[in-house]
C-alpha cells in the first residue's frame, strides 16, 4: 500500500521512514513536493489535517500529515502549536532553544516538566478523515547537549533513563528514539487504522 507524507521537513520524512520500516515494511511512504497549505489551525488536530487534506486532495493518495511540538508544564503547555516559530516566523531552531532555555532560566528541575507530542492525521481520498495522538514525556535539560535529532531534541531529557546517566534526545542514536518518540507513539495508534483501509 502507498500513502503521501504531507511534510516538507527532511527530518520528519526521515524520522518516519525509520518508523514505517521497523513497524510496517509493507507500506511505501513517499513524499509530498505540492503545494503546502497555509497552517492557520490553532491546535495540532487542525494543523494536521489541513496538511494531510491537501496532500490527498493534490495527489488522489492516502495522505499522513504530523504536526508536533514541545509542550512545557510551567508555560502551561507552550510553546505547543507554536513550537517551530517560538524565536519568530524565521522557523530559527536554534533560537527557538535559546529562547525557551531563556525563559526557563530560574525553574528548578523538579518543575521543568514537559512532552513532545506528535499528532497524525491520516486522510484517504475518499475523504474518510482520522487523528491520533502520542506523547514522549520527560523534562528540559538546563543546556544543550548532543548534536543528534532535529529542533528542541537536545534540551529535552525523556522520562525511564537509568538515574546518573540520563541523556537527552540530542544525544540518542536515531534508532533510540525512533522506537521511542512521540512520532512511533502515534504511529502505533495508526497501524490499526492502516491495516483497515
Ligand atoms: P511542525 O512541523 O509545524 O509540526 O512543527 C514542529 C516543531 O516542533 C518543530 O519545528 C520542532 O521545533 C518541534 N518538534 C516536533 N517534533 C520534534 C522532535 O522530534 N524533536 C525536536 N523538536 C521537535
Amino acid at each position: 500500500m502507498k500513502v503521501v507524507l504531507a511534510t516538507h521537513n527532511e527530518h520528519k520524512v526521515a524520522e518516519f521512514q525509520q518508523i514505517v520500516a521497523a513497524t510496517r515494511p509493507d507500506l511505501e511512504v513517499v513524499g509530498y513536493d505540492g503545494p503546502e497549505p497555509v497552517e492557520d489551525g490553532v491546535t495540532f488536530a487542525e494543523n494536521a489535517l489541513i496538511k494531510a487534506r491537501a496532500a490527498a486532495l493534490h495527489t488522489g493518495l492516502a495522505a499522513l500529515a504530523d504536526d508536533s511540538g514541545i509542550c512545557v508544564d510551567v508555560l502551561g503547555g507552550a510553546p505547543g502549536v507554536f513550537s517551530a516559530y517560538w524565536a519568530g516566523h524565521k522557523k530559527d531552531a536554534a533560537a527557538n532553544l535559546e529562547l525557551l532555555l531563556d525563559q526557563l532560566h530560574d525553574v528548578a528541575d523538579p518543575h521543568r516538566t514537559a512532552h513532545f507530542t506528535s499528532t497524525i492525521a491520516l486522510v484517504t481520498p475518499e475523504g474518510a478523515e482520522h487523528v491520533v495522538v502520542g506523547n514522549w514525556p520527560g523534562r528540559l535539560a538546563t543546556e544543550a547537549s548532543g548534536g543528534g535529532g532535529f529542533g528542541y531534541d537536545p534540551i529535552f531529557i525523556p522520562d525511564g533513563q537509568p538515574e546518573g546517566a540520563e541523556r537527552t534526545v540530542g544525544e540518542f542514536t536515531g534508532g533510540e528514539k525512533q522506537s521511542q518518540s512521540h512520532r512511533a507513539r502515534a504511529f502505533a495508534e495508526l497501524v490499526p487504522l492502516l491495516a483497515a483501509l
